[in-house]
């Protein structure tokens, strides 16, 4: 393991004190500006700002306006900056060490989203992981997983009911490849509809370019100019614009996010077929699919297995349950004889990815 002292989170120096106090203080407390680590004086995904951010992931949710400044993977800061605009930020890499005021701190494979980290903080053999979203099954886009053992484990539950149950992501683009052919026989095009960072890119890089062109909304072209800078690499794709040939757009995909349905942008498009893909897709019916012709099922969150297998691996006795079904799971945790708590963060889980509240995707629709 490398260690490496970023220089933007070098603790200020302080002269050695002459009565010391010794206070029983847990390494990780929950604060009302979000999860902080006293002894490092840092906070991970803060919701309001404060002098030092550690980032697990790009998402806005976790990835706020108004930080003093920001450690993140290097694959995060692109997108962030993106999102954010000009922000202090430095970058990190997956198992490299960094040390606060005697604090061991690193950034471990979540697999949700391209940089999407778990935090370790580890102090005086106490270790905490914050996992930020995270899945379990590997996308082959971004870097799968990582077991890191730990005493108190910090979960997310969006999807912990056992309703939700993933297929493969094989199957399901089979499913939207199969899809994509049928309706080019037709002489429709095809719209699918993921949020611009994560699914967006997981739909593209798993498309049969063979059966015809691919164009992007602009949200989700920007999204991936950010991640060519973090040196990911797509397939040939064409953002749309008012002066783009309508004609062309006839037995191609467009890849949108969600907040593109019943837009009047989505109706240069006709005669087209929509689809949406989301863990949502799980449950059956109109509503779920948002009014959507044909709903997969595809989400950057574990599903109820997944999350089990998580808490399970890590090995933690103290499980924390942040946004999601943090009752239901909760409740199960402890019923299998796990110390687990509710903890209630500002985190909007997927809803927010998929541009349904308040805090939306802030790239330009
Ligand atoms: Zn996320
Ligand atoms: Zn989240």
């Amino acid at each position: 393991m490398k260690t490496n002292l970023p220089t933007l989170f070098v603790p200020d120096l302080q002269p050695p004190a002459l009565n010391v106090v010794i206070v029983f203080m847990p390494l990780i407390t929950f604060t009302e500006n979000g999860i902080y680590c006293p002894q490092a004086d840092v906070y991970i995904d803060p919701w309001r700002p404060v002098p030092k951010a550690l980032i697990t992931h790009a998402h806005a949710d976790h990835s706020r306006y108004g930080m003093g400044k920001y450690l993140a993977h290097h694959h995060s800061i692109p997108v962030m900056q993106h999102r954010l605009g000009e922000i202090v930020a430095e970058g990190t890499g997956y198992g490299e060490k960094v040390q606060i005021n005697g604090v061991d701190i690193s950034f471990h494979p979540a697999g949700h989203i391209p940089g999407s980290s778990q935090i370790r903080l580890a102090y005086k053999g106490e270790v905490w992981v914050i996992s930020g979203d995270y899945k379990l099954a590997d996308d082959g886009f971004c870097a799968p997983f990582e077991t890191v053992k730990c005493n108190h484990f910090v979960t997310e539950s969006t999807f912990g009911l056992p309703v939700y149950k993933w297929k493969s992501q094989v199957e399901t683009m089979q499913e939207i490849n199969a899809w994509w052919a049928d309706n080019k026989t037709n002489g429709l095009t095809t719209v699918i509809l993921g949020y611009a960072l994560g699914k967006a890119q997981r739909i593209l890089a798993n498309l049969d370019t063979s059966i015809g062109e691919i164009f992007l909304h602009g949200a989700i072209y920007n999204s991936n100019l950010a991640l060519e800078k973090a040196g990911y690499v797509f397939p040939e794709t064409e953002r749309i614009t008012p002066e783009t040939d309508k004609k062309r757009y006839k037995g191609s995909i467009v890849i949108a996010p969600p907040s593109a349905m019943g837009s009047p942008w989505i109706r240069q498009f006709k005669p087209y077929q929509v689809g949406t893909a989301s863990g949502w897709m799980a449950l059956r019916g109109p509503r779920r699919r948002r009014n959507a012709d044909r709903g997969f099922i595809l989400s950057d969150h574990a599903d109820w297995a997944e999350l089990n297998t998580a808490v399970k691996s890590t090995g933690a006795e103290h499980i924390y349950v942040t946004h999601g079904y943090t009752s239901v799971y909760s409740k199960w945790l402890k019923s299998q004889g796990l110390d687990a708590h509710i903890v209630q963060t500002e985190f909007e889980g997927e809803l927010s990815e998929i541009g349904e509240s308040a805090t939306k995707e802030t790239d330009p629709e």
